[in-house]
């Protein structure tokens, strides 16, 4: 029988940035080529539709200042940030600091000691930016180690194990555990969003769900999506493989067995048409919770 391998799926997300800078080189050393390299026209009308907007939207990020410290000892890393953002991305946030009865809205600092400094660089970075940085050097070469040790993360049923902090997708499990604790409807649906990407890129995650089921809601935008990630993207053996979570995991495996028969229903009502997975072709807000909590799409706030 043959072995599945789960690097399989990483070895196609290779960022291309590399290839982008080579083939700029190309056009400007070539002379008969034109001195501007040709972009999709997608690309330029993106841009002039997102650089134009309206005042009343713009950031308001006030004066005030809050330093946070986050994690415990020689890992700890602090950060400072403008608390109009805070408020506006994080209802745990907007209720430390509307009220008065917190000390830490008192003092201007906050102390998250038990979370994970990297994961709050992510909330950081996107709360000014409203991008995700969660690519890093070397995730790639190192897919195979970190899916590995993602799986023994896993099998630790809940304890924080940071053995697999240099991959991106455990990178991305724990930015979105910080997103739930903040309860930022925000950054969890650029981190789903994210993860989507990686996924429409050949970047299939097989352990994700150890870490985000124990750590979620029912009703979470984020299981949804590692749900159609297995029913569409894995195949038997991957399945098999994990056997070993069937016992702690079965509300994950319940939500498989459901969605995989609506999926079998589709198949057979579209036996012509080959269906294409909600998560390439389902709209942008298609894994965003925002539509179940009434906030504005985070899309629309930067
Ligand atoms: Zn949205």
């Amino acid at each position: 029988m043959d072995t599945y391998n789960p690097s399989y799926a990483y070895q196609h997300g290779e960022s291309n940035s590399q290839s982008t800078f080579d083939a700029l080189f190309a056009v400007a050393a070539t002379p008969e080529q034109p001195a501007v390299p040709s972009q999709p026209k997608d690309d330029l009308s993106v841009v002039s539709h997102n650089i134009r907007r309206d005042a009343e939207g713009a950031l308001n990020m006030g004066t005030e200042i809050i330093i946070i410290h986050v994690g415990d000892g020689d890992e700890q890393k602090e950060f400072v940030v403008h608390k109009n953002l805070l408020i506006k991305h994080s209802e745990y946030f907007q209720t430390m600091f509307r009220t008065d009865n917190w000390e830490e809205a008192k003092r201007g600092e906050v102390e998250l000691e038990t979370d994970d400094p990297e994961a709050f660089e992510l909330f950081h970075q996107f709360v000014y930016t409203g991008c995700v940085f969660s690519q890093k050097q070397g995730d790639t070469a190192r897919a195979v180690d970190e899916v590995n040790r993602t799986e023994e993360a896993g099998a630790a049923a809940g304890s924080a194990d940071q053995s697999d902090r240099d991959s991106e997708m455990g990178r991305l499990c724990r930015a979105w555990e910080l997103g739930q604790k903040l309860m930022s409807t925000s950054f969890k649906d650029a981190i789903t969003d994210t993860m989507r990407s990686k996924v429409r890129a050949g970047e299939i995650p097989m352990h994700a769900n150890a870490w985000i089921y124990p750590r979620s809601p029912e009703n979470a935008a984020m299981r949804r999506l590692l749900v159609d990630i297995a029913v569409w993207y894995w195949n038997s053996p991957a399945f098999l493989e994990q056997k070993q979570y069937s016992e702690r995991y079965h509300e994950y495996f319940y939500d498989i067995a459901v969605a995989s028969d609506k999926l079998h229903l589709l198949r057979m009502q579209n036996a012509s048409q080959h269906p294409i997975s909600p998560i390439e072709n389902g709209h942008s807000c298609f894994y965003h919770e925002h539509e179940t909590d009434s906030t504005v799409c985070y899309r629309k706030m930067f």
